[in-house]
């Protein structure tokens, strides 16, 4: 492991596996994130104030996303441990469409469809 993290649309995740979670790496960067997008109150907002007790939903315990399940194109950098990333389908830095955490969280509060499934995926190997 490099101790690299990439970051995109605010979001950081190992370098090496792309795990938010990683077992490998021993990091979890949930938490930073959760705070960093300011997803709490995104999701307040969109879900209501009580959205954890409503879903039965721990955002800090919530599932992992590997950035590498994206399709992310990353830019490493020559000075610093820290890369960015762009989707492959617009070819667009920290993409809001591709990227969008609010509405991936979410569909995992309220248990809405494939959204909430997509995110699962750790990487082990
Ligand atoms: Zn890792
Ligand atoms: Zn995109």
């Amino acid at each position: 492991m490099s101790g690299k993290i990439i970051i995109v649309n605010r979001f950081a995740f190992c370098f090496d596996h792309g795990n938010e979670l990683c077992h490998l790496c021993d990091e979890d960067f949930r938490f930073d994130n959760n705070n960093s997008a300011g997803i709490a109150r995104a999701l307040a907002r969109k879900l209501g104030n009580e959205f954890e007790a409503e879903n039965g939903f721990d955002l800090q315990e919530r599932q992992p996303i590997n950035i590498y399940t994206y399709g992310v194109k990353p830019h490493t950098h020559h000075r610093g441990p820290q890369a960015s990333g762009s989707c492959t389908e617009h070819s667009k830095l920290d993409c809001q469409k591709c990227y969008d955490w609010i509405r991936l969280i979410s569909a995992e509060a309220t248990g809405d469809g494939i959204d909430a499934v997509r995110a699962r995926v750790i990487r082990s190997g």
